[in-house]
């Protein structure tokens, strides 16, 4: 074999926790060791080294993100009251990704992996559709009122040395509800800022959608933060790559999605990519082979699957019982790193080993050989069952094959 691909910049590597753990430890020693001479900067963010560090080595690994530019990550734990007695935590630790996520100002890109035999039931759908989900506002900062009976519902803002705003919502003559929300504008430009970004640097169009016939002010102002970001940052630059902006109504959007044939970045308010990210995720096959990429507004990228840590399969493999976990979007991730790290770093042997890491991947699949979340779902018709050590061995004799 050749010598081992050199790297110039390390990637910044956040392991996580269970079965992903497992996986995460048998990739690199498999498909990535012996055939990189990796340079990496190691935050381990196991639950219980986060418990040690009082979560210290989060708010670091994200600030390592923010110089590097490039990190991949393991999926990782979000605490609650059960895990709180499983690892005898001091405290109840927010989720990382929305640690890391609100540091680097990020968007999440979720995206499908696509192979022949693992089947979208939307029988159009060709290429990807990678899904942006605004992660700040709205419902989900929203604040809540009952309206027992009778009375006057009013929404007031006072600005700050002006004078008051007050706008009647509705004269309640019975028992109702209602909410009130918010967006800001700084938040709503980081936001479109990073999807044209991302969509860029996929040479793919961008689609974003909501109501504004309806909400004239609110979705309005949505749309307009991105048609003017657009004009003023992004239109040369789509244009040279033949892509272009494309906004429309949600509802007509949804249509639209399903008789495309995909290969597009769709930016979506927060409610509608909530929503949507679970149906994409099913209507293209399997959770397991979906990946999710954070990207800061000014271009720092951080990849790991979507799927999180496995624990009903982690729990077997501690009971010395065989699994059969799918590893798929963990190795996309490693691989999206490497690409992205060589592309920044102008190292083609790192972008073609990732390419061909991927390529390797999809290929095992291709060749009938899978974990058993996709043998249950394959069209294939000869199909042989691995375990999640087989499969990463079976990658790696097809790896080997293309380098
Ligand atoms: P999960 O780990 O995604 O797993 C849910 C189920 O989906 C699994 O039990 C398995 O189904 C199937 N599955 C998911 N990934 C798979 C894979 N790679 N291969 C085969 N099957 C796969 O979700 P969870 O069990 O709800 O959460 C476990 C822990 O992960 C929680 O502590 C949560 O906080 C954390 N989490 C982390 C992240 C993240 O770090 N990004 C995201 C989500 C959740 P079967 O059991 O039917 O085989
Ligand atoms: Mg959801």
């Amino acid at each position: 074999m050749a010598d081992k691909i050199r790297m110039t910049t390390p990637i910044v590597e956040m392991d996580g926790d269970e079965m992903t753990r497992i996986i995460w430890e048998k990739v690199k020693e498999e498909l990535i060791l012996p055939f990189v001479d990796l340079k990496s900067e190691y935050y381990d963010l196991g639950l219980s080294h986060r418990d040690e560090t009082d979560d210290q080595v989060t708010a670091d690994a994200a600030h390592a993100t923010l110089k590097y530019g490039v990190a991949v990550k393991c999926a990782t734990i979000t605490p609650n009251t059960a895990r709180m007695e499983e690892y005898h935590l001091h405290r109840m630790y927010k989720s990382p990704n929305a640690t890391i996520r609100s540091i680097m100002d990020g968007t999440v890109f979720r995206a499908p992996i696509l192979a022949k035999g693992i089947d979208p039931y939307v029988r159009s759908w060709k290429k990807p559709i990678t899904l942006a989900r605004h992660a700040y506002g709205d419902i989900y900062k929203s604040v809540e009122i009952r309206a027992e009976g009778p009375g006057k519902a009013e929404l007031v803002f006072t600005p700050e040395g002006g004078e008051e705003i007050r706008e009647t919502v509705v004269e309640f003559n019975a028992p109702g509800i209602l909410m009130a929300m918010h967006n800001k504008d700084a938040s709503i430009e980081s936001f479109a800022r990073s999807c044209f970004s991302y969509a860029l640097s996929l040479k793919q169009d961008l689609w974003f959608s909501a109501k504004d016939t309806i909400s004239k002010t609110y979705d309005e102002h949505f749309k307009q933060i991105f048609d003017r970001i657009y004009r003023e940052e992004f239109k040369e630059a789509f244009e040279a790559n033949g892509n272009t902006y494309f906004y429309t109504l949600i509802d007509d959007a949804v249509a639209r999605v399903i008789r495309s044939e995909g290969g597009f970045v769709w930016a979506l308010k927060n409610y509608d990519g909530d929503v949507m990210s679970d149906m994409m995720a099913t209507a293209f096959g399997s959770l397991a082979m979906m990946t999710s990429t954070l990207v800061s507004p000014a271009g720092a990228y951080e990849f790991e699957a979507a799927h999180g840590t496995v624990q009903r399969h982690y729990y077997k493999h501690l009971k010395g019982e065989e699994t059969s976990t799918n590893s798929i979007a963990t190795i996309f991730a490693w691989s999206g790193a490497f690409k992205k790290r060589g592309e920044m770093d102008s190292l083609d042997d790192l972008v073609d080993f990732g390419e061909k890491l991927a390529a390797a991947t999809i290929r095992t699949v291709e060749s009938g050989r899978m974990t058993g979340d996709l043998a249950a779902i394959t069209s294939l018709e000869h199909v042989e069952k691995l375990s999640t050590l087989g499969f990463i061995s079976a990658v790696r004799e097809e790896l080997e094959k293309m380098i």
